[in-house]
């Protein structure tokens, strides 16, 4: 059985077909997903799908992108983590792609935001779900400030090169590998994979975006998490049945504490 450790069934393009999308998962052997929490307004929301379904947990916070997203505060966030089946905090992180052609000094509120979760995480021994994109060097001090080494968590869809992953295994944290693994323009990625210790691994789809191949550029579901855990099989030279185990392990560790922590 397959864990995606990473979707947006609250999305418009997914929440009105959950039933559906269930029924998929369980064709496919998928029978764990992480509900992705991206606004303080959207949280009721995915907080919804985890009450109403075996095997959906959420998270809480607010993403780099929501610039103009009502601002979590770290008290706020520890108590939605009180709640049944909140599981991590995120996602969170910096994003200077997105945003591009403004000035580094003007994107200050997204690195506050970033220390927030990350004082969150650490007060409600909550992980974090962390997204980087054009922005890792930043992304790796502000975790090293705020001492998120305490709190743990993964890098979410990992594009960022071995370096960065080095960086961030460093600091304890998991890689959330996504669809991207399986462009055919993923070379450099793959290398990084092949490096990953396997009992820091995660899978994800990132649904509805970044549908892996042979589906890229269709929406996404978690139905095709198998299709990331196929290449990742691939690049380890090992049994699919053995990339399931594990990654599926590794999210019990991260996010349920369900095995214990090495
Ligand atoms: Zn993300
Ligand atoms: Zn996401």
């Amino acid at each position: 059985m397959f864990v995606d450790s990473h979707c947006h069934l609250s999305s418009p393009e997914l929440a009105g077909r959950i039933p559906e999308i269930r029924q998929a998962m369980r064709e496919a052997g998928v029978d764990r997903a992480l509900c992705i929490c991206t606004t303080l307004d959207e949280f009721d929301l995915v907080h919804r799908l985890a009450l109403d379904h075996d095997g959906f947990w959420c998270s809480a916070g607010v993403h780099p992108d929501e610039e103009d997203s009502r601002e979590p505060t770290v008290d706020g966030l520890v108590e939605l983590t009180r709640l049944d089946k909140v599981v991590a905090i995120g996602e969170t992180g910096l994003d200077y792609y997105r945003l591009a052609g403004r000035e580094l000094a003007e994107l200050a509120w997204q690195r506050e935001r970033f220390r927030v979760h990350i004082r969150a995480a650490r007060a409600s021994r909550r992980p974090l779900v962390i997204h980087t994109r054009s922005a890792s060097a930043d992304t790796l001090r502000l975790l090293r400030e705020e001492e998120g080494r305490d709190a743990g968590g993964v890098f979410h869809c990992f594009t960022e090169t071995a370096d960065v992953a080095r960086a961030a295994l460093d600091l304890g944290f998991h890689i959330s590998f996504s669809g991207i693994l399986t462009f055919k323009n993923a070379n450099d990625l793959r290398e990084v994979a092949a490096f990953v210790p396997l009992d820091r691994c995660l899978i994800e789809t990132d649904s509805p975006y970044l549908a892996p191949m042979p589906f890229r550029g269709k929406v996404n579901t978690p139905a095709n998490v198998p299709l990331v855990a196929r290449q990742l099989a691939d690049i380890k030279s090992l049994p699919l049945a053995e990339i399931a185990a594990i990654t599926s392990r590794n999210f019990e560790r991260l996010f349920l504490g369900t095995v214990p922590r090495s």
